[in-house]
């Protein structure tokens, strides 16, 4: 690991201010990925800003009737919240069936929207990779690429974003808001957050240097019957290959959101629209415009039958 110095900011300005301040300094929230990250020196910050004691740690009930989230609530908080449990079932669902009780307990919600790809490649400093080095090359092009990503990819980046959460996040059409070193707030929905990599993959947010994340609220509930659908290649604890995130209200309309299959929660309306005809119309939507590598095709077929899974057990709920 390389040296680093660190501070543990006392309020949200000030945590943004000291890391817009020093050039290649970085929050450090849970600390679950990116100290990880730093033991293998694939992120090298010198500086670190610790947000533990900077507040933003509780959930709290929105004027228009949703909730906002600090961006300090943990993982397990966040699960285990009466209210998300009862009206936001499916974001319950995706964090319970990510990493593991330990690291949920860690784990922040702003930390797991900004958690960094899973693509090997980029955790082996010995391969180019675009997204670690801009510029280096992608080796997941014509390497092994079964877990990557089959829609919204460029030349330079095949790579997927790991988060349950934020697919849930995404369903729920969630908004972040933000603060800068100026005391400025913004409030991003969430479908503009994260970004498509193009030529650009190393920017994978629309945040600006030393921008925070303060909270994620959360619209008034929807209703309907919610899941998440997680299929990996292990129970214990793996990222997705393919994950499917639904309302389905008891007209058969709704909403779908998958994870593991592009750089960003992947939602398109017209599959949204399409749900009353079935997974395969839904899929055709989605999918429409993939480009899948020769290893992970698959991923299209899975992703339909886990939805049609979904269909199927809301029909008999
Ligand atoms: C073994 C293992 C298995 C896992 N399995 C899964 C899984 O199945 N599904 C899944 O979704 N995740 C999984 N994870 C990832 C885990 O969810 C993330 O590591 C965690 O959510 C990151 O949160 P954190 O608070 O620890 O973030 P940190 O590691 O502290 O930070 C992550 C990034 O966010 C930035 N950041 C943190 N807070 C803020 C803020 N308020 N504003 C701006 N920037 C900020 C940091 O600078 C850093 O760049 C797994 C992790 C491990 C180690
Ligand atoms: S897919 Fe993206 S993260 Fe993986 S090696 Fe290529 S550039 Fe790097």
């Amino acid at each position: 690991m390389r040296a680093f110095t660190y501070e543990r900011a006392a309020d949200p300005v000030a945590a943004a201010r000291a890391v817009a301040a020093r050039p290649g300094a970085k929050f450090l929230a849970g600390g679950t990925n990116l100290l990880d990250l730093m033991k293998i020196e694939v992120e090298t910050p010198v500086h670190l800003v610790d947000v533990q004691d900077i507040g933003l740690d509780t959930i709290t009930a929105t004027d228009g009737g949703g909730l906002r989230i600090g961006a300090l609530v943990t993982n397990t908080a966040l699960a285990a919240d009466p209210r998300v449990r009862r009206d936001y079932g499916a974001l319950t669902r995706a964090i319970v069936a990510g990493a593991s009780g330990q690291l949920r307990n860690k784990a922040t919600t702003a930390g797991n929207l900004l958690q960094r790809t899973r693509c090997p490649y980029f955790y082996d400093t010995n391969m180019p990779c675009n997204k670690r080095t801009p510029g280096a090359g992608c080796a997941a092009l014509g390497g092994v690429s079964r877990g990557l990503a089959v829609i919204g990819s460029s030349d330079a980046c095949i790579a997927t974003h790991p988060s349950d959460m934020a697919v849930a996040m995404r369903l729920l059409d969630a908004t972040v808001e933000t603060v800068n070193a100026e005391g400025r707030t913004r409030a991003i929905p969430i479908a503009d957050f994260h970004r498509l990599p193009g030529d650009t993959p190393h920017i994978e947010t629309v945040l600006t240097p030393g921008e925070l994340i303060t909270a994620v609220t959360l619209p008034k509930p929807i209703g309907g019957v919610q899941g998440y659908e997680k299929v990996r290649d292990r129970a214990s604890y793996a990222f997705a290959l393919v994950s499917v995130a639904t309302v389905i209200q008891p007209d058969g309309s709704g909403r779908v959101a998958l994870g593991g299959v592009a750089h960003k929660p992947w939602r398109v309306a017209a599959a949204d629209a399409a749900l009353p005809q079935g997974a395969h119309a839904v899929a055709a939507q989605l999918f429409a415009g993939a480009r899948p590598t020769r290893d992970n095709g698959f991923k299209l077929v899975l992703a339909e039958r886990a939805l049609a899974g979904v269909i199927a057990q809301t029909r008999t709920a």
